[in-house]
This record gives structure tokens, sequence and C-alpha cells, in this order.
């Protein structure tokens, strides 16, 4: 069975906001030397807003919006959701489209007015500009029509409050901090140098971050990776520990040993250090 200090500690986590499954990932977690964090929705909230639209000449600002809202509205990520919302509060018509598809981790296309159009990363819209001036922490989502870029749209993303502190007692107990993103590597670059994260991977797909979670394994560190995307599930499912955002999508939470219920990064060092007493009692 497990030991009561275990049950106890379990039971102290969920009064504090944190899900944990099982106790044998309690005692996982207490012996992890680095945690692993996604960036999009877990080190920032995830709602993104719509800072600056460039375009390529004779393509204005609406039409280049219209595009990309209608190949996003049935869109379930934050970015996509976040131009669906721009275009509407500039009063501009979503849709329609057909032939919905996402690629996690790349982005989305759909056919829009007879047009196939993409709204993505670099690997979905080759062709779009290697940099972009002045982007600090905002992330590009380039935009294609008929596979020729038309434009991109910066949005920038808030970095939660809670990381800050978390990032900080993590480290002071002396565990290693890793961020393996999706995202572009200046924009990870960026939110990782703000939270004085030790490592970055960056432009990664999902099945590279199961990668990238296997190979930090396989060089023998124990990991707690915290996502919540479904670019994120299997690489949750890999880590010695998953944990998930509350918020995050079906995927990540059911993929995960720990849920943590409110998405406050807090509750993952309280965790952390409910964990470790708990197996100094039972050990
Ligand atoms: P993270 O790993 O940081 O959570 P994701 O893997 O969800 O980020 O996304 C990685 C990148 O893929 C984004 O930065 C963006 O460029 C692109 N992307 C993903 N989903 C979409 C979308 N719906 N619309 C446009 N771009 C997207
Ligand atoms: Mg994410």
């Amino acid at each position: 069975g497990t030991p009561l200090a275990v049950l106890a500690a379990i039971a102290r986590i969920a009064r504090s906001g944190a899900f944990v499954k099982d106790g044998a990932h309690l005692e996982a977690l207490s012996t992890a030397d680095t945690i692993v964090f996604d960036k999009t929705g877990t080190l920032t909230t995830g709602s993104p807003s719509v800072v600056d639209i460039r375009t390529v000449d004779g393509i204005t600002t609406e039409a280049l919006l219209m595009l990309a809202a209608a190949a996003e509205s049935y869109s379930e990520h934050p970015l996509g959701q976040a131009i669906v919302a721009h275009a509407r509060a500039q009063g501009l018509p979503v849709g329609p489209s057909e032939h919905f598809t996402y690629q996690p981790g790349q982005g989305v296309s759909a056919t829009v007015a007879g047009k196939k159009v993409a709204a993505g990363n670099r690997t979905l819209v080759p062709d779009a500009p290697e940099t972009l001036p002045a982007q600090g922490i905002a992330t590009a989502v380039h935009v294609s029509a008929n596979e020729g870029y038309v434009g991109t749209i910066l949005l920038a993303d808030v970095i939660r409050d809670s990381a800050r502190r978390s990032i900080t007692d993590l480290h002071r107990r002396g565990l290693r901090t890793l961020m393996i993103t999706g995202d572009q590597e200046m924009t990870a670059q960026a939110v990782a140098a703000e939270l004085g994260i030790d490592d970055v991977r960056a432009g990664l797909l999902p099945d590279q971050k199961l990668a990238a979670i296997d190979a930090e394994r396989a060089a023998g560190h124990t990991l707690a990776m915290v996502g919540d995307g479904v670019n994120d599930a299997p690489a949750l499912a890999h880590a010695d520990i998953g944990i998930a955002m509350g918020s995050g999508t079906d995927i990540a939470r059911e993929s995960a040993d720990i849920v943590l219920i409110s998405s406050d990064l807090n509750d993952l060092t309280h965790t952390v250090h409910v964990a470790c007493r708990a197996r100094r009692i039972v050990m």
C-alpha cells in the first residue's frame, strides 16, 4: 500500500490546488534533478494579443487579418483564437473556411475563398522573411495564400507572474530548468532570459519535444515535464513525471501524472517541496 506519509502529502498538495494521480508519482518527483517547461500556455499565460501586422505590397492589413482569421476560425490554439478575436474587434467578418487542418507545433491551413491559406511558423510558410525587427517576446504567425507569403501577424504573450518565483525557487532547491518549445529561437531566448531558465531548445515539433525528453533521460537525468498543449502530450507521457496545466488541453491533462488545477506555477514548487519532505519521512 501507499505509505501514510505519502497519502498525507497528496492531501496537502490537493488543498493547495494540485491533483496527484498516484503516490508513486510523488516519490518520482522527489528524485527529479531537472524541471522541463513548455513555453506557450505554461510559462506564459497563453492569452496572446495581436501587437503588429506586416504585409507584402498589394495586401492590406485588413485583408491579411481576414484571411488568417478565416483559416484559424476552428482553431483551439491560443494564437489562432487571438487572431480571430482581433479580427472581430476590428469589426471584420470571420470565415467561412473549409478543409481546416491543424499541424501541432506548426500552425493551421484551410481553404478560404478558393485559396489555400496557411498560418503558422516557417515550417508551414517557408518563404517568410528570416528576421522581423523589434520582436522581443512576440511570436510571429506567418501567412501564405496559395503558397505565396502574404504577411506576418505578431502576437505578444505575457509571462505568468507565478513563473518568475517558481523558477527562482526551483533553482534555490538546486534543480536545473530547461525550456522546450515549438516557438522560434528568438522568442524562446527572450522568455528564457527574462526568467533565468538554464537551457532552451526551440523550434521543436511534438516528436522532437519527445526526443529531447528521451535524450535527457538517456543522459541520466530524472525529469519532471510541465506542459499544456496537444504538442506536449507525448513528452509529458515520456518524462519521469508529467505535469499538466489545469488550463491545458484535455490530452495534456490525460497524459500527465499531476495536474496544476489553477495553472499556478507556485503550486508546482509547493508540490516539489511536499514530495521531498514526504520522501524524507518515508525513507
Ligand atoms: P509551445 O511549444 O511554446 O507551446 P506550440 O508548439 O503550441 O508552442 O506552437 C509552436 C509554434 O507553432 C507557434 O509559436 C506558432 O509559430 C505555430 N503555431 C502553432 N499553432 C498555431 C496556430 N493555430 N496558428 C498559427 N501558428 C501556430
Ligand atoms: Mg504550450
